[in-house]
């Protein structure tokens, strides 16, 4: 029997689409009753995009606006410098339109990374774990400075639609969702296009709504996606006034937090995740009466070889 109850219990139907990039954006806001009790701490669950990370949205908006402006067309490849999120987003979405795309990246990054990347038949050029993010960054330029007639060079950390679908997207969503009761609103930083983005649209909505941003508290650590900017090349895009706070995360305490939600909430979230909750739970702690939202960027199933997990399997 075909039960419409059952039906009923599911998630609100998505519209038909017609491709992948139909089901970016509107992702679930859950609120994290078990590991923050005493206040209302949510986070947006942003794996729940078609290529599992917040980095759907920019690179949608990054291709869509190049192949509006003539800058991307068939014929040329897509490159950029990832640390694995964003070129997973370019990879899914390069399929469906028929782009080449060639990533540069860490060579730190999990293998699980590496084997969607090639799932999606993208061309990966592995960089200097040493030098984080930077190393990509370097050899994408250096790529695109040797054959700039071949390449649609993205360039995630300076293109301005990075921030902006942050601002016509994942902003609009938290205020809807939390019917304009957010105080706080509190995201780790990597391209700083999350923070950037939402930020600014929620500062417009009321001046009042505090922006609290998060980095990993040393040069070295084990916040994949994240970047510490002192040391750093500091993306064009993210602004450093924008925050009202700045919080500085240890990896350790990020371990520890994605364990616990695995544990205690029923979520699987990435490392980063960890860090945002590590610092949003401090927030809501000192502000009982307020409305925290946190973005958690992915989720955990690409962190599942961290060695963190070997004595919480
Ligand atoms: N966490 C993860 C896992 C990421 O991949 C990223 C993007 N690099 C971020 C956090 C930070 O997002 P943003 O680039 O928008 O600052």
């Amino acid at each position: 029997m075909k039960s419409t109850a059952a039906k009923a219990k599911t998630a609100p139907d998505r519209d038909l689409g017609s491709s992948v990039t139909d089901l970016i954006g509107n992702t679930p806001l859950l609120r994290l009753s078990r590991v923050c009790p005493q206040a209302n701490l949510y986070a947006k669950a942003e794996w729940y995009n078609p290529g599992q990370s917040c980095k759907d949205r920019p690179a949608l908006y990054i291709l869509n606006e190049a192949e509006r402006s003539g800058q991307l067309k068939k014929g040329l490849t897509v490159l950029d410098a990832t640390s694995g999120n964003t070129g997973i987003a370019y990879a899914m979405i390069c399929a469906d339109r028929g782009y080449p795309v060639t990533l540069c990246m860490p060579a730190s990054v999990t293998p699980a990374r590496i084997k969607v990347l090639k799932a999606y038949g993208a061309e990966l050029i592995l960089t200097d774990p040493i030098l984080f993010s930077d190393g990509a960054i370097l050899k994408a330029r250096e790529l695109y400075a040797a054959a700039p007639e071949k390449y649609f060079y993205a360039d995630q950390y300076g293109n301005e639609n990075n921030w902006i679908s942050h601002y016509e997207t994942t902003g609009p969503e938290i205020y809807a969702q939390t019917a304009g009761r957010i105080t706080h609103f509190v995201a780790t930083l990597g391209t700083g296009g999350t923070f950037t983005g939402a930020g600014r649209f929620l500062k417009e909505q009321s001046k009042d709504i505090q922006l609290i941003e998060v980095q990993p508290d040393a040069a070295f650590h084990g916040l994949e996606g994240m970047k510490h900017m002192e040391s750093s090349i500091v993306p064009p895009i993210y602004d450093a006034r924008l925050a009202d706070r700045k919080m500085a995360v240890r990896t350790e305490a990020a371990y520890r937090w994605v364990v616990e939600l695995a544990k205690r909430e029923g979520l699987l979230a990435g490392i980063s995740s960890g860090a945002a909750l590590e610092a949003a739970r401090i927030v809501a702690a000192e502000n009982p009466q307020g409305t925290v939202v946190t973005v958690f960027p992915d989720n955990g199933l690409k962190y599942l070889s961290e060695h963190f997990w070997d004595d919480n399997l």
